[in-house]
């Protein structure tokens, strides 16, 4: 048998990737792959068999096709600070990464566009306008070093998603590589189906993003930051039902509970008022005259729903203040625990104390302590599940009330995940939440981009082998948080 023929499809491919990119564009180094072993959720590990660093669409275009031709799976690759595993590589398959890819190609102020390449951070874009009054708005707390690419596939939200939308409501085109190895560009401008809109939250089983046109939003004229105390989280969610009833739409409104509250406190001392057993954040930004009005009627009804404090940022550094107790929550809940769960769930925000008192009536249940932080305006919950992994059936009780918190959301119209995606992680819910018929329609959506399957094949649907898998743990802080370049809401 000559030597060829015993080498494997991804050995085959490997030996031709030198035709289509530069030497140090390859990388095979067992030491070096191990680099790109997993993403955000480190729980999950695979040792890619090749990773790629092209540099611009033709270059992942060439290396799409050869996978084709030789039938390899393919992931795409930002910055790896994914939470649910989508970026988690295949030891068959070809990583491919964009870190190369950071060109700002043009910013177009008087339209109000950037085109982007995917491997720019989010921040970088606002980085690049603010100095002429603009920014990009999506603000993922992983913003300094998260790639666009990554938030087109994962439609990333952030704490002012609220009032300005998510990635999708922001992307106005994208050129993409096809998993046959064709260019693409898919335009909201384009008529018949919104193929950027299916393209938007895919997570990398479409396609790969390699040009992104950006809009950009003009800063605003005045912002404002309050935190009002309510003793009760119940008091606090009637605070945020009634200021959205009133026609208000803050940039924000974030709620902590009296654990997560305990917490903050215990990392960054942020002295938010005692005794609360809930605070919320609201900021409102605008236009100086709106911002004054829209003030006095959010200041009103937090009274009205019982807040005994409420605190309004006077200058930039009280702002501050007020925020970092809320940006260091997750971070600081290895102050009151050895591990945790990140839970990500969306529900109605009408729901929001229902949930949370099923959430309670699990914490009695199954005696495990659960903090809630929640993007509470659009009702995206992250509970962050607490355990101590030295005492036995500990961990396993914590993942049982972790999926059941997902039921809950589930039962009350929500979403298993409201910002950070399905990926490997729970790819296992996805048949509580749709039925068998749902994701075969799914399937054809993806079969239409993908007839083979390649691209970041076993993410988003489930498959046997996920089965039994459990949710991903986190002990002490994310490194990113550690290494202070980003914050976990
Ligand atoms: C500390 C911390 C805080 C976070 N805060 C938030 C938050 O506030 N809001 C939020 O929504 N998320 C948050 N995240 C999650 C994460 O940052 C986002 O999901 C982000 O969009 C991922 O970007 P990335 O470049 O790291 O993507 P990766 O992790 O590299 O990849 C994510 C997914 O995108 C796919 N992908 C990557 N690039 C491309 C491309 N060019 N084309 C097609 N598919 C591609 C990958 O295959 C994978 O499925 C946080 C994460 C951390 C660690």
């Amino acid at each position: 048998m000559p030597e060829l023929e015993k080498l494997t499809a991804l050995e085959r491919l490997t030996a031709r990737l030198a035709a289509v990119l530069p030497p140090d564009a390859v990388i095979t180094d067992p030491v070096r792959l191990r680099t790109y072993e997993c993403d955000g959720l480190t729980y999950h590990r695979a040792t890619p068999g090749v990773v790629v660093l092209p540099d611009g669409a033709e270059q992942v275009a060439a290396v799409v096709r050869l996978c084709g031709e030789h039938g390899v799976p393919f992931v795409a690759r930002g910055s790896g600070t994914g939470l649910s595993g989508g970026a988690l590589p295949r030891t068959d398959g070809v990583l491919i990464v964009t870190s190369r890819m950071r060109r700002i190609v043009e910013i177009d102020i008087p339209n109000r566009r950037a085109v982007v390449e995917p491997g720019v951070t989010n921040l970088a874009i606002t980085e690049a306008v603010r100095d002429q009054g603009y920014y990009y708005a999506p603000d993922p707390s992983s913003q300094q070093v998260c790639s666009i690419g990554g938030n087109v596939a994962e439609n990333s939200g952030g704490a002012h998603c609220l009032k300005y939308g998510f990635t999708v409501n922001h992307v106005l085109a994208a050129e993409i590589v096809t998993p046959d190895g064709d260019i693409v560009e898919l335009s909201a401008m384009d008529a018949g189906y919104d193929l950027l809109g299916a393209f938007i939250g895919s997570e990398g089983t479409l396609g790969i993003a390699t040009k992104i046109t950006v809009r950009l939003s003009r800063a605003p004229e005045a912002v404002t930051t309050l935190l009002a105390a309510f003793t009760s989280i119940e008091a606090g969610g009637h605070a945020v039902s009634a200021i959205i009833a009133a026609g208000v739409v803050p940039a924000a409104i974030e709620m902590m509970d009296a654990l997560a509250i305990e917490a903050a406190e215990a990392a960054v001392h942020c002295r938010y008022p005692a005794g609360a057993g809930a605070v919320l954040v609201v900021e409102l930004d605008g236009p100086r005259a709106e911002v004054e009005h829209q003030f006095a009627a959010v200041e009103r009804i937090c009274r009205d729903s019982g807040a005994f404090e409420i605190r309004v940022a006077a200058s930039a550094e009280e702002r501050a203040a007020i925020w970092k107790g809320r940006k260091s929550a997750f971070a600081a809940v290895g102050r009151i625990s050895p591990a945790y769960i990140v839970q990500d769930g969306v529900v109605p925000r009408t729901a929001l104390p229902r949930v949370l008192a099923g959430i309670d009536r699990l914490q009695e249940e199954f005696g495990i302590r659960v903090a809630n932080v929640f993007h509470a305006g659009d009702g995206n919950l992250h509970p962050l599940v607490l355990f101590d992994d030295s005492v036995p059936g500990e961990a396993e009780r914590a993942e049982i009330v972790s999926g059941r918190i997902l039921d809950l959301c589930i039962e009350h119209g929500g979403s298993i995940t409201g910002e950070h995606g399905v990926g490997v992680d729970k790819a296992r819910y996805m048949p509580r939440m749709f039925t068998g018929d749902d994701l075969d329609t799914m399937q054809l959506v993806r079969c239409a981009f993908d007839p083979r399957g390649l691209a970041n094949p076993g993410k988003v649907f489930p498959t046997p082998r996920l089965c039994g898998e459990v949710p991903g743990v986190r002990k002490g802080a994310h490194p990113l948080v550690e290494a202070g370049l980003a914050e976990q809401f």
